[in-house]
């Protein structure tokens, strides 16, 4: 089998260069990008910068200019995803992903956005397709094979109040309930003091 391979202009022939440029679009990258995406803009009105930078560390290399509108619609595709990584059990976060993937305005189909990344799944209307009905997409299709790969929720809402951030489960091990070791050492903190009364 044939790997991708980047077109003449883009190469960069050293393995790192070429392994990052492969797994860009992994589904691992995506989902990534989706978590960070969500916790970017649920919380509060996320300001233009803020998205920006999030969707630039994500490997967004091409222009990004976001109005009101764009963010209003990017923020509203959070809500919604976030209710999968809310979801209790598989079958709860499979009827949610469902539910968000019939609402999608594309078919499947597969873009190299004419040779400037790799082959990677499309689901919203058209490769120039508003930021929104992208983000919405690209994250059901991640979550779903994520689902459909380890049999589990792809994620979860972080335990401690004081967060609420979402998180993803891609590694095997025990169920994880924080989002990062911060949340769970601070957890682990607050549950000492109120055992000391
Ligand atoms: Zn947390």
């Amino acid at each position: 089998m044939q790997p991708t391979t980047p077109p003449a202009g883009h190469r960069d022939e050293t393995p790192a260069a070429r392994r990052e440029w492969t797994t860009r679009h992994a589904v691992q990258a995506t989902a990534r990008r989706t978590a960070a995406l969500v916790n970017a803009l649920v919380d509060k009105a996320p300001s233009a910068d803020t998205v920006t930078e999030v969707l630039r560390e994500h490997g967004e290399d091409g222009p990004i200019e976001l109005s009101a509108d764009d963010l209003a619609e990017l923020r509203s595709a959070a809500l919604r995803l976030r209710e999968v990584f809310a979801a209790d059990d598989t079958d709860r976060a499979a009827e949610t992903l469902n539910r968000l993937l019939r609402s999608t305005a594309g078919t499947l189909r597969l873009t190299s956005h004419d040779g400037a990344s790799p082959w990677h799944p499309h689901l919203d209307s058209a490769d120039d397709a508003p930021w929104g009905e992208w983000f919405l997409a690209s994250s059901s299709l991640s979550l779903l094979v994520l689902l459909w790969n380890h049999q589990r929720p792809p994620g979860g809402v972080c335990a401690s109040p004081a967060c609420r951030n979402v998180y993803l489960t891609l590694g095997s091990g025990p169920p994880r309930r924080y989002c990062s070791r911060r949340c769970a050492t601070r957890e682990r903190v607050a549950a000492y003091r109120r055992a000391r009364g």
